[in-house]
């Protein structure tokens, strides 16, 4: 008999032939989450188990932020004997009081009783043992869980965790991270659906300082917590801004420094092995987000860009950078290069053809070559 949390997964059962390769990640990802706790995590017969934990919430935080994971139970572990089985869940509802059920759950066919009858022997036991429990097989406060498995497992307490996909199963993208709000979110909810990144973040010294700098690496290691790891590519964008703001009209200014961060952006995550971009624009939320300004945007780029945040408006990006911790970050005061020359009336309906006219007067080429060699790359502990 052993204390386990039991570990529930989601989606990764929709994956057909692919499920054993999903199972495996997902396990090797929750053994690194849990190691700095100790403890032992194995596969087994449609679930995860973490057994031998030191401290049992912490273990519960951690693997709560697995993706992949849709919920845990602390359970008990024991062998498959319906009495011993019996004692335990008296044991562990002794504390309870209100409304129960038992839910049944035997997927060993060789074990001797079937769903219904582990639940009604089970259930009577409890009832027996404790007078502050009554049965209500409909809305009960408290849901007793018995599966019948490799061993016997006992739980109540479900906690949900995150969902989503394991980590590394959705592909390599890139980043476009700015001190700001939205992208730290806009990353979190694509690492959501397992896709591993590297962050790209142009700064322009020395309009941009040291510390904005730091701000956008400690945004990256909230991120990095995910994917036991992250590399940041620091690009140099001070002549591509100054350039722009010298050669171009003030008010396609925002745009055409748009344009440029997608085209270093995309060589550098070329680079990464990365098949696509990822951004944190929301449609209208400024000038630069309309859709004939993200029409601009993309033309420059061949991969897809991927906007998570496209339909969000800014309270909910808040509410979800709230909740992993990025807000507090984000809103510290330190310049990004896009606030720089800020443009006083920026066009919100660009025309498409234009843009090849106005970058005309640049070499484009040069100035995006250039930027990407001065690239630093700096490796962020997850
Ligand atoms: P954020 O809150 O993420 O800064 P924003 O609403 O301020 O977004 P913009 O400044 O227009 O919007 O930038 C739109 C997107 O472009 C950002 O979400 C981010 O993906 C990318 N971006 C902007 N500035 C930078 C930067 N300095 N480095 C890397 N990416 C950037
Ligand atoms: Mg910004």
């Amino acid at each position: 008999m052993q204390n386990v949390l039991l570990v529930r997964y989601g989606e990764v059962f929709l994956k057909g032939a692919n499920r054993p390769h999903f199972l495996k990640v997902l396990t090797d990802n929750i053994k690194r989450a849990v190691k700095p706790l100790g403890g032992h995590v194995w596969l087994s017969d449609s679930r995860v188990y973490v057994s031998g934990f030191s401290d049992l919430q912490a273990t519960i935080d951690r693997v709560t932020k697995v993706f992949g994971v849709y919920s845990v139970s602390p359970a008990v572990e024991m062998e498959k004997d319906i009495d011993v089985i019996a004692a335990e869940a008296v044991k562990l509802m002794r504390g309870y009081s209100g409304t129960f059920k038992v839910q049944g759950k035997r997927s060993d066919k060789k074990f001797p009783m079937n769903s219904m009858e582990i639940a009604a022997e089970i259930g009577h036991q409890v009832l027996e043992s404790n007078p502050n429990l009554k049965v209500d097989v409909h809305k009960p406060q408290h849901k007793l869980m018995v599966e019948i498995r490799d061993n016997a497992y006992i739980c109540v307490e479900e906690i949900r965790a995150v969902g989503g996909m394991p980590m590394g199963t959705g592909g390599k993208a890139a980043l476009l991270l700015s001190g700001g709000i939205d992208s730290p979110v806009a990353g979190y909810q694509l690492m959501k659906r397992g896709v591993r990144m590297c962050a790209i973040h142009f700064q322009s010294p020395p309009y941009t300082g040291e510390l904005a700098k730091d701000k956008v690496l400690q945004l990256a290691k909230k991120l990095a917590f995910y994917s036991g790891g992250m590399r940041v590519y620091l690009v140099p964008f001070t002549k591509c801004q100054l350039e722009i703001h010298e050669k171009c009209p003030d008010e396609l200014g925002t745009l055409i420094t748009r344009r440029f961060m997608m085209r270093i952006a995309e060589r550098i995550a070329r680079d990464f092995g990365a098949l696509a971009l990822i951004t944190g624009e929301s449609l209208g939320q400024v000038a630069s987000q309309t859709m004939e300004a993200l029409t601009c945007t993309d033309a420059v780029v061949e991969m897809p860009v991927f906007r998570p945040l496209i339909g969000l408006d800014k309270t909910e990006i808040m509410a979800i950078a709230e909740r992993i911790d990025t807000y507090e970050t984000s809103i510290l005061p330190y310049e990004d290069c896009c606030t720089v020359f800020t443009p006083r009336h920026p066009v919100t309906k660009p025309k498409l053809e234009t843009m090849p006219k106005v970058e005309a007067k640049l070499d484009v080429e040069a100035l995006v070559t250039e930027a990407v060699a001065g690239t630093e790359m700096v490796i962020v502990e997850g």
